[in-house]
């Protein structure tokens, strides 16, 4: 484990002046999110929130989680976050954790990285071995640099309007750390996931239910789910995770990692 002393004194010193941290814990840090929550006392829409740097206790129940069988990423992350983040905004997430449910999967991803930057600062190294000398070197992930975050196209605080093919107009939000986990809980073919984004991606005005939003996206023309799913795919806002290239310490070539969150987390 790798921890950026000089980068983590400057949060403590940050943190230090409100409140004196209890002693063995580290500082809370914060985490600045697109989106982030509707404050229900003010209606207003609150996006900084405050996680801290997780324990043992929290590797032994996310290693038991880890063992059951069809746990998907969304469950993971959603088991990580309820340990986690405690306040978004005004909101304590302790004892009121569907705050975290309705948050855009984009903001998740960005609390995820949060936590995983105050457990072990902002750089992490893996060891990974070379595809061309086959011998082994140390890769440095920033977590600040590596991620880049693609913003949305428009106001993550609206929905987008997309019209279909007879002129009707539909209303398509951005999908929630809920509506991820139905999605993938699923566990069907392509098609299949193409049905659940679609029934959860559109805005209803009545309070139907899942099986009749599942009938309508299913009676829905082919084209039509297309102008949706793409709507909802292309402007997913959040940070992303991209190769990280860095030279060979053994040879002349570049080591190629492609980090996925698990290795982020456990690696
Ligand atoms: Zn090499």
């Amino acid at each position: 484990m790798s921890l950026s002393l000089a980068a983590q004194a400057d949060e403590f010193n940050e943190a230090i002046k409100d409140s004196p941290p209890e002693v063995g814990k580290a500082a809370p840090t914060t985490v600045s999110l697109l989106r982030g929550v509707i404050d229900p006392d003010s209606g207003e829409w609150q996006d900084t929130a405050v996680v801290r740097e997780m324990t043992g206790e929290d590797e032994e129940e996310l290693a038991r989680l880890s063992t059951k069988e069809d746990v998907t990423y969304a469950d993971y992350t959603t088991a990580l976050l309820r340990r986690a983040v405690l306040s978004i905004g005004t909101q304590s997430i302790k004892g009121n954790q569907s705050v975290l449910e309705s948050l855009i999967i984009g903001d998740r991803d960005l609390l995820f990285l949060g936590v995983i930057k105050a457990t072990y600062g902002n750089v992490r190294s893996f060891s990974v071995t070379c595809g061309h000398c086959s011998k082994s070197s140390d890769v440095r992930v920033n977590l600040d640099e590596d991620f880049p975050v693609q913003q949305p196209k428009g106001s993550v605080t609206e929905a987008r309007v997309v019209e279909l093919k007879d002129g009707t107009e539909v209303k398509v939000k951005y999908l929630t750390g809920k509506d991820a986990q139905i999605i993938a809980a699923l566990d069907g073919n392509a098609a299949e996931q193409n049905t659940a984004i679609v029934a959860h991606a559109v805005i209803w005005d009545d309070d139907r239910s899942d099986k009749v939003k599942t009938q309508w996206s299913r009676a829905l023309s082919m084209s039509d789910r297309k102008v949706i799913i793409t709507t909802v795919l292309d402007d997913q806002p959040g940070p992303t995770l991209e190769e990280v290239e860095a030279p060979c310490g053994h040879c002349d070539e570049n080591i190629v990692m492609l980090l996925d969150w698990a290795s982020l987390l456990l690696g």
